[in-house]
């Protein structure tokens, strides 16, 4: 069957040129960033698939929207626009405003985990694990076995295990756990969605023991998407309404702008608790900015409450699942190993698969993403060994089954031919492998590794 990827839904009304440059100098690049693709520079990438966080384009709405920034210090009119956006789209009885996501996280954590006590998640995220953990609280993961093994083709495979959650909290007491949080969809699994039954069923279980669900809403949007195509029910419904009831499953959630809500900066946090709210907003105070603002301008408001409504548009949307779809179905046309099913905002390699000839401990993932940088000037992420960081309490490193680089594809900024480099790199490398060397730390921070730290050939 002739697989039908939709063109772009927008045409293009201002560029940016990317330069290209030669094999020697990146490698020169590579050695000088420590064989990091965190510390290359902008300028020496051509194609850059490090992240989908505040790399979208932004359309022309919300450029001329953010003429209309109102800079007061308090009550700025983008600020009710953007309150009453998110209430209508979440259906949430409160919003607290942040400058990202993660400052939502800190806020979260602060309010609603005491020291000792248990969160449950379906897979960790890099800063939402760190937040929960320096306020005291543990992590446990009750995300369905299928996510940690690449092989597996599931159409839900970030759903939450209710055997997992219910033992922990028989085990360890309702009491003990902080709440209960659920990504849509799962980043690290490979942007798994999670299924609207398989959040209904956890919300109903949560509330019969009174815990609280806290969605990580950053790509609510995408999760919905995989509901209309792949749950039964679903189909003739439109990716608003699908959203809306994502969060009728939810006591809040917390909100990375950069993603789903199509800016480059923002964030939020929801709740309907009225006393947590009010904790929240004191705290709001002291580390982002008033509660009209959280940390953003005028402007970065009114952007975002345009952006949270274009995402939602379903032309858009298909077109954004589609597009990195067709990179994951050109790889595993060519027998690419690669995290299956393809997932919503990235493509993610299999780096044990893709080099037999590394072990864990001479970081596969980290070397494959600087090799591919250097050999094509594409730049993806690692997210394996190096990203799961080292246990608080041993020091030891968390050894995660799932290594992988990802290729993270930003929002209406690149088209398929661009999609088509990628693929073609990345099969060229595929059939010279062993130039993927083993590497060893040089310098390796404390928290989050990931982000700056330094290695060398081993
Ligand atoms: C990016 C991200 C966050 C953190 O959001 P920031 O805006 O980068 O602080 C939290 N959870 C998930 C799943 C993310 O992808």
């Amino acid at each position: 069957m002739q697989k039908y990827y939709p063109p772009e839904p927008f045409r293009i009304k201002a560029i940016e040129y990317v330069k290209s440059n030669t094999r020697a100098e990146r490698e020169e690049v590579a050695e000088k960033a420590g064989f990091n693709t965190f510390l290359i520079d902008s300028e020496d990438v051509y194609i850059d698939l490090l992240t989908d966080s505040g790399t979208n384009a932004m359309s022309d709405r919300q450029w001329a929207g953010i003429m209309m920034g109102d800079e007061a210090y308090a009550g700025s009119r983008n600020w009710h626009h953007l309150e009453a956006t998110i209430k209508e789209l979440f259906g949430f009885k409160h919003v607290v405003p942040t400058h990202q996501g993660r400052g939502a996280e800190n806020i979260l954590s602060m309010i609603a985990i005491k020291p000792g006590q248990y969160v449950p998640g379906n897979m960790y995220f890099t800063t939402t694990r760190y937040h929960q953990e320096s306020k005291g609280g543990i992590f446990t993961d009750i995300v369905i076995d299928e996510a940690h093994d690449p092989e597996i083709d599931l159409p839900f495979k970030g759903n939450v295990d209710l055997d997992k959650l219910k033992r922990l909290i028989d085990e360890k007491g309702a009491e003990n756990i902080a709440y209960v949080c659920v990504a849509i969809t799962v980043n690290l699994a490979g942007g798994q969605p999670v299924s609207m039954q398989n959040l209904r069923e956890t919300y109903e279980l949560c509330s019969r023991y009174g815990i609280k669900v806290f969605m990580d809403a950053t790509r609510c949007v995408e999760n919905a998407y995989f509901i209309k195509e792949r749950e039964a029910g679903y189909s003739g419904k439109s990716i608003k309404e699908i959203v809306r009831e994502e969060f009728s499953y939810a006591d809040g959630c917390t909100m990375s702008g950069k993603k789903d809500g199509l800016v480059n900066i923002g964030g939020f946090l929801c709740l309907n608790d009225d006393e947590l709210f009010v904790e929240a907003k004191e705290l709001v105070v002291v580390y982002e900015g008033m509660p009209s603002y959280g940390g953003m301008t005028g402007r970065d408001m009114e952007a975002m409450a345009i952006g949270m409504k274009e995402s939602v548009e379903d032309a858009y949307i298909e077109h954004r699942i589609m597009q990195v779809r067709y990179l994951g179905d050109r790889l595993m046309d060519a027998g690419i190993p690669i995290v299956k099913p393809v997932g919503g905002h990235a493509v993610f390699l299999d780096a044990r698969r893709f080099c037999p000839h590394l072990t864990q401990n001479e970081f596969p993932a980290q070397s494959l993403a600087i090799q591919l940088y250097i050999e094509s000037s594409v730049r993806g992420m690692e997210r394996g060994i190096i990203s799961a960081g080292r246990d608080r309490k041993t020091g030891k490193d968390h050894a995660p089954k799932l290594e992988t680089v990802r290729l993270t594809i930003p929002r209406r900024v690149y088209t398929y031919k661009h999609m088509d480099l990628v693929a073609d790199a990345v099969i060229d490398l595929y059939a010279q492998k062993e130039k993927v060397r083993a590497l060893k730390w040089v310098y390796e921070p404390k928290q989050l590794r990931f982000f700056t730290g330094r290695f060398a050939p081993k």
